[in-house]
């Protein structure tokens, strides 16, 4: 079979974004997630299962069955954009390498076509899964969390050690990694967390870290699910304090941003 026909399961495709990868690109969101971070701003992305969602008091189905050769058009429409931006295809979700055999098929078209290629991913999964994608990809976007496992599992449902061998794995092979943090009060906004993350990236040759303001957009999906946001009291981390997390982190040497 070619691989054109691969089959996935995804919820969105974003055009135009300036996000998640340099230049102009196309965000195309799987559907399901190994983790159930706390403040997941795309819950509607976390189940596999093809769901209803009431948005703005209408019902909508979140999820949908596609191959590589029926998206493919969508992503190519805006190749002058990523051409004169430096952008191209990034893949997210939910987790991408629940699904590795459309994650690198999509992937593998883009690159054919001339695109830039990166995905989003937190890389808790076996590495024969990241193997299958490493080939056709040219930018890993990593979030690390935690450096603490405990509280990695207790805020993500899932440890982080298979995470941190997957980010060293990665690394070695070459490929561009940037690792970043959504920065949660209460969760890992101290010096302390910032600190020991940003050192680990510097330590096995991250490109870059990122810090990610938290924000609550994704709030009022989980009532659409007929779910309670577990961190309703939390607000966004005052500008201040990304500015000083972000002295913190760079003090590891790596180059730093706030903002992805
Ligand atoms: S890894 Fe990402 S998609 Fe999965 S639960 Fe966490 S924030 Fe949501």
């Amino acid at each position: 079979m070619s691989y054109l026909k691969e089959k996935g399961r995804i919820f969105n495709i974003q055009r135009f974004s300036i996000h998640d990868g340099p230049g102009i690109r196309t965000i195309v969101f799987f559907k399901g997630c190994y983790m159930r971070c706390a403040w997941c701003c795309n819950p509607e992305s976390q189940e596999y299962e093809i769901q209803t969602m009431i948005e703005g008091g209408k019902e909508k189905t979140v999820g949908r069955d596609v191959s590589v050769e029926e998206i493919l058009p969508e992503i190519l429409a805006d190749e002058p954009y990523y051409r004169r931006s430096g952008g191209g295809l990034t893949l997210s979700g939910g987790e991408i390498l629940g699904q590795p055999r459309f994650a690198a098929a999509l992937l593998r078209a883009a690159q054919e076509n001339g695109l830039h290629t990166a995905v989003e991913s937190s890389a808790f999964a076996p590495f024969e899964k990241i193997q299958e994608i490493l080939p056709y990809l040219d930018l890993y976007l990593m979030d690390i969390k935690h450096m603490d496992s405990k509280k990695h599992k207790e805020y993500t449902g899932a440890p982080n050690e298979l995470i941190l061998e997957n980010a060293k794995k990665i690394a070695e092979r070459g490929v561009e990694l940037i690792i970043r943090t959504p920065v949660v009060p209460t969760v890992n906004d101290t010096a302390e967390d910032i600190r020991a993350i940003s050192r680990f990236a510097a330590s096995i040759g991250a490109k870059e870290y990122h810090l990610l303001p938290y924000h609550r957009l994704g709030s009022d999906k989980y009532i659409g699910l007929g779910r309670r946001y577990s961190l309703p009291e939390i607000l966004p981390p005052p500008a201040e304090r990304m500015q000083y997390l972000l002295a913190v982190a760079e003090e590891s040497g790596i180059k730093c941003q706030i903002g992805g």
